[in-house]
């Protein structure tokens, strides 16, 4: 997923949403899938919808998420344009695996495949590693809380667009 162009119009968004859930689905070309990127809540629909049929936001760094994980004192209306301090990935208070995942991947020794070899051994039919399933055991490697990982990105980089353009790299 190229994911330097995020700066697209709606149904572009859309579209990277779509994609980015078939990943991990067997799905057939006209259904539309949305994930929440901080519970995996995924709904599937099979006409073309928005995220706001499910209950669902994006932020204006497209973070997609369930509206009940708005930042309390923030509520939006369901709208296209959640600012940053009502979105809680960009407020530091909920982490987007997806996020993590790529950084975790950047910075730290810990590969899918080490992390899928031990999910085979349990389950031989799993066939990928969900991104929250990658994210929680490197944490559990590195002996450190979501929260201790959150402290540490704020502190590295303040604005979570910053943040984002490290992934880049
Ligand atoms: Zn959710
Ligand atoms: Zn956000």
């Amino acid at each position: 997923m190229p994911m330097e162009h995020r700066h697209g119009t709606q149904k572009r968004k859309i579209i990277e949403v779509n994609m980015k859930v078939r990943y991990g689905f067997v799905s057939n070309s006209s259904s539309t899938s949305f994930i929440c990127e901080v519970c995996n809540r995924t709904e599937v629909g099979w006409d073309s919808g928005s995220v706001t049929d499910y209950d669902m936001v994006t932020c204006i760094n497209e973070h997609t998420f369930c509206t009940e994980h708005l930042v309390a004192d923030q509520k939006v209306k369901p709208s296209r344009e959640v600012p940053e301090s009502a979105c809680p990935i960009c407020s530091y208070i909920d982490m987007s695996y997806c996020d993590i995942k790529r950084y975790f991947l950047q910075t730290t020794p810990y590969t899918i495949e080490e992390v899928f070899v031990g999910i085979k051994a349990i389950n031989k039919r799993r066939k990928k590693v969900y991104d929250n399933e990658y994210v929680e055991y490197v944490l559990k490697a590195k002996n450190i809380t979501s929260d201790d990982l959150l402290n540490e990105l704020k502190n590295k980089y303040p604005k979570y667009p910053d943040f984002m353009s490290s992934l880049r790299g």
